[in-house]
């Protein structure tokens, strides 16, 4: 096999929410292959103990504080990579929140911070890459998606629909991007114990066993399952792959 395909070696990856869940395994799979990570998060904390963990694994690490509901601070974090290390290869959108609410519940700046954080972050931090992307020859993009980029839930109606925006926005770039060498992709995970699913666990009864019910694998997903397919979508393996939304989700959306 020729091992440059999953070689991130020399390759520069910006992570949203780097700093924990399903980002920091994202960076801990990038870090392995050989890329430079750089975490973006809120939370100093966070961001600190996530770099020492990369680092931990001998990678080359750094955290850039971030706000992804802000416009400057998502353009500030892409001019700050640039300012740092001359390039942008990989950017992963994975920042991301949710608010559990009956849809009449919702209030517009509820509705507003859901769709702000999830999907108007990915456009923003995406816009702002693709340039240096451009300039540098090419580049990768990989949006989180969710279950609810496909499904719909009474809980979810904020979230499902900057879920489903991701998928078909990414679909967009993919094809408008594709003659800058630039590869715009989608995972859609299923249930993964994180900060965030430990919050819905404890506000929704009976969660935790109906997924392990329902999910073919018979686990929750774990941060570390990210690792492969992360490196796979920014490494040169996935250079015809393109507009792609892959689930990553133990069989949950195909179970009939
Ligand atoms: P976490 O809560 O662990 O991670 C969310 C991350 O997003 C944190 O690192 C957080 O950083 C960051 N974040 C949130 N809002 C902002 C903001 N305004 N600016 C900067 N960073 C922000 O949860 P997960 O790891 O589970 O979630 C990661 C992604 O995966 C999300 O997009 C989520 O929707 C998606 N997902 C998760 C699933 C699951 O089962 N866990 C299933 C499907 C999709 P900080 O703490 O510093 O603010």
């Amino acid at each position: 096999m020729d091992n440059t395909l999953f070689d991130l070696s020399g390759k520069v990856a910006v992570v949203t929410g780097g700093n924990g869940g399903i980002g920091l395994g994202m960076a801990k799979g990038m870090a392995n292959a050989g890329a430079t990570i750089v975490v973006a998060g809120r939370d100093a904390t966070k961001n600190t103990d996530a770099v020492k963990q990369l680092q931990a694994l001998g990678a080359k690490a750094s955290a850039i504080p971030v706000d992804v509901l802000k416009e400057d601070s998502c353009r500030a974090l892409i001019a700050d990579t640039m300012k740092a290390h001359g390039r942008i290869d990989i950017l992963v959108n994975n920042a991301g929140m949710g608010i559990r609410k009956q849809p009449e519940q919702y209030t517009l700046t509820e509705w507003h911070t859901v769709l702000d954080s999830n999907l108007t972050s990915a456009f923003l931090c995406s816009h702002a890459a693709f340039e240096p992307m451009k300039k540098g020859g090419g580049g990768k993009i990989v949006n989180i998606g969710s279950m609810m980029s496909i499904f719909g839930a009474p809980f979810a109606t904020a979230y499902a629909a900057s879920k489903g925006g991701i998928v078909q926005m990414t679909k967009s770039m993919a094809t408008a991007w594709a003659k800058d060498n630039i590869q715009v992709n989608a995972i859609l995970p299923g249930w993964i114990d994180t900060a965030l699913t430990r919050r819905a666990r404890e506000q929704v009864d009976g969660l935790h066993n109906s997924v392990l019910k329902r999910t073919p694998a018979g686990r929750w997903g774990e941060p570390s399952d990210f690792a492969g397919i992360a490196v796979f979508l920014a490494a040169a393996a996935s250079d015809f792959v393109t507009g792609a939304a892959i689930t990553v989700d133990g069989g949950y959306s195909v179970l009939a």
